[in-house]
């Protein structure tokens, strides 16, 4: 066994692969960029080391710096985790030329499943089932246009370098044909340097079943499934272990076919097989096709690991150092039922946007793993991918795995920025998934029912007026009770743009009547905590002017100075501001130049997607503040327009 490694990676998955190395006594080096200095996988490595800037080209995809870090700090291997150059062939190269480990597959499998298109021709030879489509060379669009009428609509057009949803356009009539293939090439040029597209079958009610194997060189095994169909625009959102419905001789030919398909390649490491299933008749053993093969750790290996107690990471360092694979495939058996929901900050009813902010409060409860790379206090930060954690629950059945996910996610509090968590909870309680009803396009055709923005119930806004006045943990000595004459207070809370007007009537230290829009609330101590109305309070944040009430996955309110608010009143027309953090792609305005409302002055790239900033009025540009590739947080502004009596004049 090797003994110090480098984690080439950040976040969730380096704090996950480090404590799996620590447990089998293997030393971790970590590495970080300027803005992760203060970073929990830092913090849990036995020794660190800085490589660069805080955008990822200038750090954690610094293959170079990487591999000398490793040299001088005498690690043997690397882990790449997953993103970054977990999937980069060259990184490999590089990496065995220089003597170490690449803690993964070898550069020519990764290679032969780059591409999806030469992927999907390898597959067919090795007779693994690929979903019926075009994926040869010819890229000429009429061409392309008579393969989508011989394959027959809807049909898919997807980047053969794709990844992450990127590059992919759903057609269902001829005639719109042209003009997404246009798109899909554009968008894949962008993202992928390469625009070469395939064309297939748009499977009909799709379910995304994807088959963990793990090889070691020659031989390989598969860890059974894992459903991945609850997804937004083709991003994984819930995911669980095994598939619901799965009949065992599906099973058994989905197992031999991902089996073939590793072994096909000699995969060493693991890896995941990713198969598109028509969920319109149920599931049967020849109604699976292979989409693709993902060369690494996957996000949602944790379900697979809860139902099969591998811990998978340590599977990839014992094979890596040469040990023959743990298990046979007799060996392995599913246990019950798992399922993963992924928590990232971003603000879902603005249209699921990344959002940023400092985590001022951050706790799981014990009943579920949580696998994060931030603690309370950290930053999520405008450069990597806004995940915050994996909620993660096992049970017995499928019914019992998902009422633990449910309650974990209803107690899991996060204060400091928005998130998704009010969303996930509404996942996890809708009665079709519940029913094992899933397919691809469940959370489209649900959307207005998932997003809910919530009213913040009166006993909600009486404890956060109580903590605003700091009245929630004061202690006062029973002795001092008769000096309390009946005290009126008002406070002023903010939540999402509303302003809430609150009249505290306090009458002892530990008993408050509370008026809210006519609405009258009463809080009592009642030994160490409060009851609301007679029911237990909600645990509550305060961080600065800020305060979160843990209940309906969490209500913040902003506390309001009377001085302060006029000053705030009424946004500023003239200024255009990042609405998140992101890179600026193009910016269309000059000084100068005049503007007419609506005309798009800046394009922002966050995440995964291309944000237009269009002008809110007439006007002249005054000032243009950013340039093309500036990273910016939210709020930065970006252009000025001149003042209205300025341009007037
Ligand atoms: P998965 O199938 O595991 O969800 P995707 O194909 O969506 O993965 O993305 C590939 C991997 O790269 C994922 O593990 C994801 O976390 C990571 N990733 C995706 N986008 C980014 C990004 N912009 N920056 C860093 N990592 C990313
Ligand atoms: P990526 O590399 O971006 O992950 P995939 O080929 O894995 O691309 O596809 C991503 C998602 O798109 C799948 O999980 C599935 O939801 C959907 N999808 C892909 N191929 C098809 C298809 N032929 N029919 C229906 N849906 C598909
Ligand atoms: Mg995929």
């Amino acid at each position: 066994m090797f003994e110090r490694i480098l984690m080439a990676n950040r976040g969730e998955i380096a704090c996950r692969v480090i404590a799996s190395a620590q447990a089998m006594g293997v030393e971790v080096v970590a590495v970080y960029s300027d803005a992760d200095r203060d970073a929990r996988h830092v913090a849990m490595a036995d020794r660190s080391v800085h490589i660069g800037g805080a955008p990822p080209a200038e750090s954690y995809l610094r293959g170079d710096v990487i591999i000398e870090a490793a040299l001088a700090t005498g690690a043997q291997a690397i882990h790449p985790g997953y993103g970054f150059l977990s999937e980069n062939p060259d990184f490999v190269d590089a990496v065995e030329a220089a003597g170490l480990v690449f803690i993964g597959p070898s550069a020519a499998a990764i290679r032969a499943m780059g591409l999806k298109d030469a992927a999907k021709v390898l597959m067919e030879e090795a007779g693994v089932p690929v979903v019926p489509g075009y994926h040869g060379k010819n890229q000429d669009p009429e061409h392309l246009t008579g393969a989508a009428d011989t394959i027959g609509y809807p049909v898919l057009i997807k980047a053969v370098a794709g990844g992450g949803g990127k590059g992919m356009r759903l057609v269902e009539r001829a005639q719109d044909f042209a003009e997404a293939l246009e798109s899909a090439r554009s968008e894949a040029k962008t993202a992928f340097g390469n625009e070469a597209v395939l064309v297939e079958k748009y499977i009909q009610k799709p379910r995304h079943i994807e088959v963990q194997v793990f090889g070691d060189g020659q031989g390989a095994v598969h860890l059974f499934e894992r459903d991945c169909s609850l997804q937004r625009r083709h991003q994984k959102v819930i995911e669980e272990a095994p598939a619901p419905g799965m009949t065992p001789e599906m099973r058994a030919a989905m197992g031999q076919a991902a089996v073939r398909a590793a072994e096909a390649i000699g995969y060493k490491g693991a890896g995941t097989v990713e198969f598109i299933v028509d969920g319109s008749r149920g599931l049967r053993a020849d109604g699976f096709w292979f989409m693709e093969m993902n060369t690494r750790l996957q996000v949602e290996h944790p379900v697979t690991e809860a139902i099969t107690g591998v811990d998978l990471v340590e599977w990839q360092l014992r094979v890596a150092a040469g040990e023959a694979l743990p298990r046979q495939q007799g060996d392995l058996a599913i246990n019950g039922h798992a399922f993963e929901a992924r928590l990232y900050a971003e603000d879902v009813p603005k249209g699921f946007l990344p959002a940023t902010g400092r985590l001022a409060h951050l706790r799981f409860p014990e009943t579920a793993r949580a696998d994060s790379g931030v603690r309370a206090g950290d930053e999520i930060s405008p450069f990597y991918d806004p995940m915050i954690a994996k909620v993660i629950t096992h049970g017995p059945s499928r019914a019992i795995a998902l009422r633990r996910l449910a309650t974990a996610l209803a107690g899991t509090e996060v204060a400091g920025t928005v998130t998704n968590l009010a969303f996930l909870g509404a996942l996890a309680r809708h009665e079709g998934f519940a029913a094992g009803d899933v397919d691809t396009g469940l959370i489209a055709r649900d959307i207005d029912r998932l997003v809910v923005v919530p009213e913040p119930a009166p006993k909600d806004v009486a404890l956060a007026a109580l903590a605003a006045c700091g009245l929630l943990d004061r202690i006062e000595p029973e002795t001092g009770f008769a000096l309390w004459a009946p005290l009126a207070r008002e406070v002023v809370l903010r939540s999402e743009d509303e302003e809430i007007r609150v009249r505290i009537q306090s009458l002892a230290a530990g008993a408050h009547d509370l008026e809210i829009a006519g609405q009258r609330v009463e809080a009592r101590r009642v030994g160490e905590g409060w009851r609301i109305d007679g029911q237990p309070a909600a645990r509550v944040a305060v961080h600065g002017a800020q305060i979160t009430v843990f209940a309906q996955y969490g209500v913040s309110f902003e506390v309001i100075d009377p001085l302060e608010r006029d000053s705030m009143a009424g946004g500023d027309s003239a200024l255009i501001e990042a609405p998140m953090p992101g890179m600026v792609k193009a910016v269309f305005a000059s000084p100068g130049q005049s503007v007419t409302k609506g005309d798009r002055l800046a394009v922002l790239e966050a995440m995964k997607m291309e944000h237009s900033l269009l002008a809110a009025r007439d006007g002249v540009v005054a000032e243009v503040l950013v340039a093309a590739g500036e990273q910016v947080s939210a709020g930065a502004a970006l252009v000025r327009l001149e003042a209205e009596e300025d341009a007037a004049a």
